[in-house]
């Protein structure tokens, strides 16, 4: 595990990896990254690397799982073994099923399943590399890969973690931050209804840093759901040229 630095916040008001508090780390971008599923994408926030491919709508398996009203979203959030440093166990964590269910249910949020019925759409998030965010930086990659499917949805889903180091407020906590700060709070949002679809929070904040920090997540993810607009457009209107 990556040691404590002295300070998490200069005097300057600059963090371990260079950033001020309201700024995100480097993102990259791609959908179409995959061959065999029906829809993929590649997102990069810092040190944090997802992949995330999606099948479907096809045929729910085991049948009998199939709803006469609606798909079924399956939903599996994974760390490679590679992903860390420690030595990581190969099946799937307590973490891992927490994890996947509640970037399920913030997905079913978003994803037309009554056009379906019968169906299911099975999203898969594997993280290649971890540096913190890695929930947020699975569901922004899962949203882009489910419209790379083609999947009718009301809307993508942006993600980003805000949290407090040395109290501070800050955007898109890094590994270090993640550990070694007094809070941490991942958010997600669908920005066209400014709905909120997952909250979640590990520390303490007032009710105050709690709203500034809302803030903060709106803010960044205002910048996300632009690049995922961006990188959407850039492969779709590619592919009109192609044709
Ligand atoms: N982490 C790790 N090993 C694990 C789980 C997490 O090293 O088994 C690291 C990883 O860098 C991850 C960070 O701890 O991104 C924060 O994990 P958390 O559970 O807060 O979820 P995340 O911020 O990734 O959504």
């Amino acid at each position: 595990m990556e040691e404590k630095p002295e300070k998490l916040i200069s005097d300057e008001g600059i963090r371990v990896d260079g950033r001020r508090p309201d700024e995100l780390r480097p993102v990259k971008m791609e959908v179409g990254v995959l061959d065999k599923s029906d829809g993929s994408a590649y997102v990069e926030f810092g040190g944090t690397k997802v992949i995330a491919a999606v099948f479907g709508p096809r045929e729910a398996h085991p049948r009998h799982l199939a709803l006469p009203d609606r798909a079924i979203l399956n939903c599996r959030y994974h760390m490679t073994s590679f992903s860390v440093e420690e030595r990581k166990p190969l099946g799937m964590t307590r973490r891992e099923v927490e994890l996947s269910k509640v970037i399920r249910e913030a997905l079913e949020t978003v994803v037309f399943l009554e056009e379906f019925p019968r169906a299911s759409i099975d999203v898969y998030i594997e993280v290649i590399q971890a540096d913190g965010g890695t929930r947020t930086t699975g569901l922004t990659a899962a949203s882009l890969a489910l419209a790379d499917a083609g999947i009718p949805m009301a809307d993508l889903i942006a993600a980003v973690a805000v949290g407090k180091v040395e109290g501070q407020l800050v955007l898109d906590l890094c590994d270090v931050e993640d550990k070694y700060g007094e809070a941490d709070m991942p958010v997600a949002i669908a920005p066209r209804f400014n709905s909120i679809v997952l909250l979640q929070l590990n520390g303490r904040l007032t009710p105050e840093e709690f709203k500034k920090g809302m803030e903060l997540a709106q803010k960044g993810i205002a910048e996300i759901y632009r690049m995922q607009r961006e990188t959407l457009k850039k492969k779709f209107s590619s592919a009109r040229m192609e044709a």
